[in-house]
């Protein structure tokens, strides 16, 4: 985002592509003062004049700016590219440009995180699976027809609909059995007419607040794969003329399988050393944590930080509201707001946890390339922390983070803004191990 670039001539807004704003008066230029982005900040500082803009723009206008943020420490000029990841050109970014006004459908699917499917903890052949029913590259009757007639459209396991990947994965009869049979006993049926898509992004990025740990959820979404799998298998086999197995001993099958495949993702996850701690622990005597979390939905997000010490007692708890595009964007805006408390507090012996891991391996490793909407606010934390050697940074799990989760979605839902009085905490704050009370700041300060 180019701060001298000129306000309606250049598509400057980067969440929008290829948008350039007009103005709420029709008649241009209706603000000849008022040329270039850098004209709408606040006068010598980099924050929004947010008065000006509802002046100038549409609501839905200034929603999107109000989602760029800007470092408070100065940064020099640089061109990106927004395809790209890291705001580098590069010729993947090129590419998706250029396909861009061509290939709706590429654009749509360049919204799916995919790094939810390829970081899942299923087999890489279940990955491919997934990825596959997404972006409807699988060969069903359905998808055939639309290059060359068909007389047989129906599903070869149950016949009562056309066969296409929606129908295989969320809507034939079979598998609603299979998965009302299965362990956890789901009924799929309010979910029917859902595309597949949105059911398996459901699955595998949102469905952490439908189940009660991340445990059972990354279990889950094993299941989930093996059962897309056990289905393609079935229909394969009876289109290529071989009997299935039974409702049983498909039953049979998921099960068996279900369970080796997580076994071995478990087993995996213990000999690498990847597991994290699940659940919260105290920080050792005369240090602090902090944990932050955020709670995020349609491009507003509350962000929060929650002291507490080596009691287990709550110290202090902040929470903010921003319109902000991405989640990287979002956690990083709260380890950025915790480390202004700790410098202006003048603490020491401070450790942070967070349960995004890309924002705690992007603060520690300077060589990544940061999503660019964030790279600024990781670099002003590792500043801030370059400058305090007594200060640790670690990644724990969403049980670890319960307190600061829940306090971000009581933020969210409450819209509340600045320090949080202790008695107007959310009960499930105080549900960590410790002393379940406000602690005293002072001598801490
Ligand atoms: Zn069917």
């Amino acid at each position: 985002m180019n701060s001298t670039g000129l306000i309606w001539e250049e598509p400057w807004i980067p969440y929008v592509v290829s948008f350039k704003p007009s103005p709420i008066i029709a008649d241009s230029p209706p603000y000849p003062s008022y040329r270039l982005v850098r004209n709408l900040f606040l006068d010598g500082s980099n924050l929004w004049n947010v008065r000006l803009l509802y002046e100038m723009f549409p609501h839905s206008v200034v929603q999107e700016i109000r989602k760029i943020h800007f470092s408070h420490i100065p940064q020099p000029k640089k061109l990106f590219s927004c395809p790209s990841k890291s705001g580098n050109f590069t010729s993947r970014s090129a590419y998706l440009t250029d396909i861009a006004s061509r290939c709706s459908h590429a654009a749509q699917n360049s919204t799916f995180s995919w790094n939810y499917i390829w970081n899942a903890k299923i087999h890489n052949r279940h990955k491919l699976l997934l990825w596959r029913i997404i972006i409807d590259l699988l060969p069903t009757k359905a998808k055939l027809n639309s290059f060359f007639p068909l007389n047989d459209l129906l599903c070869p396991i149950c016949g009562l609909e056309n066969e296409s990947a929606n129908h295989l994965f969320i809507r034939c009869p079979f598998l609603l059995q299979i998965w009302f049979t299965s362990k956890w006993n789901l009924c799929l049926n309010p979910f029917i007419n859902e595309p597949i898509k949105d059911c398996i992004a459901l699955v595998l990025k949102e469905n952490g607040n439908l189940l009660p740990s991340e445990i059972l959820r990354e279990e889950f979404v094993v299941y989930v794969a093996i059962i897309c799998d056990i289905m393609w298998k079935n229909r394969n086999l009876i289109t290529h003329g071989s009997s299935p197995p039974s409702l049983q001993d498909s039953l049979r099958i998921l099960s068996s399988s279900a369970s080796t495949h997580w076994n071995s993702e478990l087993a995996k996850s213990t000999t690498s050393g990847k597991i994290v701690v699940h659940s919260w622990t105290k920080p050792p005597k005369n240090w602090l944590k902090v944990n932050s979390d955020c709670s995020f939905s349609n491009g507003q997000a509350s962000c929060v930080f929650i002291i507490r010490n080596c009691n287990g007692s709550i110290l202090l708890a902040h929470s903010s509201i921003h319109l902000c595009h991405d989640p990287l964007t979002v956690e990083s805006i709260a380890v950025r707001e915790a480390c202004n408390f700790i410098a202006n507090a003048k603490l020491k012996n401070v450790m942070f946890e967070l349960d995004l891991l890309n924002a705690i391996l992007f603060i520690k490793d300077h060589s990544s390339a940061i999503h660019w909407t964030a790279s600024h606010l990781i670099h002003e934390t590792q500043k801030f922390w370059g400058l305090r050697s007594k200060l640790k940074f670690r990644f724990c799990s969403r049980n670890a983070n319960y307190a600061a989760h829940n306090l971000a979605k009581w933020s969210f839902s409450s819209v509340f803004c600045g320090f949080i009085p202790v008695n107007c905490l959310p009960l499930p704050c105080f549900g960590d191990r410790g002393s379940p009370i406000g602690d005293k700041f002072n001598s801490y300060c």
